[in-house]
């Protein structure tokens, strides 16, 4: 297959992509990476795809040699598998076809660009834009987003204390509704109640705007080395010229 034909298959998944498949959740692979090689996602989808509608059974061993023109220490080629199953692409394995044609296990076939994986699920968005705490613990499968551990289970770190989820802020500065809540167990809203601005993953982005803000880093930088002072003093030096 040339540059060309790759590139031209590409623009033909794209566009079948953009008509069916988006709106079913499935994601489009890019066509090339950062360095501007094509990427083994996409390599793999367009072999399976070659002279669509009119698609082949294509084993991995076929799959695998031709990813080798573009990476040659790849040894084994597992981008189909996982394009069908988590990605939700319409690639069929070890099952018999509509037509009655036996798919072998190992051996790939893209069915269509226009439906999506039979099992397909795409994973749904986390609800947590309500103020519906019942909804939210549920989301968060009952667990403190900050530690992971379970509601009504013993804490990791605490042993005998048992876990409380409660409405942590996401962003302390703002009131606690809708869009602002995350699930933490009592030690984790209490250690860092106030200091931090949360993503809704729970992960620190941002010091908070209020005075426990403020203190925490005041005492990282305190205890952190002449190197990363002087870095920090410069940096600010400039942000605030
Ligand atoms: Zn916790």
């Amino acid at each position: 297959m040339t540059d060309e034909t790759l590139e031209e298959t590409y623009k033909l998944i794209e566009k079948y992509h953009n008509k069916y498949l988006k709106e079913k959740g499935v994601r489009l692979p890019k066509l090339k990476d950062n360095n501007g090689r094509y990427t083994k996602d996409a390599l793999v989808l367009v072999k399976l795809a070659e002279n669509y509608p009119n698609t082949k059974i294509i084993s991995k061993q076929e799959l695998t040699s031709f990813v080798r023109k573009y990476y040659p220490d790849v040894s084994d080629v597992q981008q189909a598998r996982h394009l069908g199953m988590q990605r939700g692409w319409n690639i069929v394995s070890g099952t018999r076809g509509d037509n009655g044609e036996k798919v072998p296990s190992g051996s790939y076939k893209l069915i269509d660009l226009e439906n999506s994986y039979p099992a397909f699920a795409p994973k749904r968005r986390v609800g947590f834009d309500t103020d519906d705490f019942e909804q939210i613990k549920k989301e968060y499968g009952y667990k403190c987003v900050s530690c992971g551990t379970k509601e009504g289970e013993e804490h990791f770190f605490r042993k005998g204390v048992i876990v409380k989820l409660q409405k942590g802020h996401m962003n302390p500065s703002k009131p606690l509704v809708a869009g602002n809540i995350i699930p933490q167990c009592q030690i984790c809203n209490r250690a860092d109640r106030n200091r931090w601005i949360y993503d809704k993953t729970g992960r620190v982005i941002e010091v908070a705007e209020t005075s426990d803000g403020v203190r925490i880093v005041k005492a990282f930088l305190q205890k952190a080395s002449n190197k990363v002072k002087w870095e920090i003093f410069l940096f600010l030096k400039n942000l605030l010229r």
